[in-house]
């Protein structure tokens, strides 16, 4: 079988067979979760904001303290296949986990099909560019920065 029809580890195994090298991996570095939501409490419903978390880097779209992260933000939800499903229903649409969780596969642009980190930002898709950190926005305004999933 050539390597282009093996099946590729996160085809090959459940998300909770993976180990924790493969979990992370599967991360594909677009940096929607790290911007803060809004969610109506009638509805239910989550609007995204352009405000991100305070320890998100704007161009790498990466945790700038992700192995120590909860000494700063320490409500940042850790997802792991027992934490998913509950997360879902503010996970994007595009998150490689929740694809992977309905049992779909990654984009083209993921960098684990691509081979190149870069596809993520260069498909439009990752949050590159467009955030604002969440100290220079009052949590009153942050209505004002709801924008739309990046697809
Ligand atoms: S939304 Fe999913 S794939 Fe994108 S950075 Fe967050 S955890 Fe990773
Ligand atoms: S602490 Fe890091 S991983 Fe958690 S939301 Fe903030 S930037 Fe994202």
């Amino acid at each position: 079988m050539s390597d282009t029809l093996r099946p590729r580890f996160w085809e090959r195994f459940p998300l909770e067979k993976l180990t924790r090298p493969e979990w992370e991996a599967l991360c594909d570095g677009c940096g929607k979760c790290c911007l803060n939501k809004l969610e109506d409490e009638e509805t239910g419903e989550v609007a995204l904001t352009r405000v991100a978390c305070r320890l998100l880097d704007n161009d790498t779209c990466r945790c700038a303290q992700y192995p120590i992260r909860h000494q700063f933000v320490p409500e940042c939800i850790v997802l792991t296949p027992a934490t998913l499903a509950k997360n879902l229903y503010w996970l994007p649409q595009t998150c490689a986990y929740r694809l992977r969780h309905e049992g779909r596969p990654l984009y083209d642009w993921h960098p684990l099909v691509s081979g190149d980190p870069e596809s993520v930002h260069q498909a439009g898709v990752s949050v590159r560019g467009m955030t604002l950190p969440e100290f220079e926005v009052a949590e009153d305004d942050w209505e004002d920065h709801i924008i739309e999933e990046p697809l």
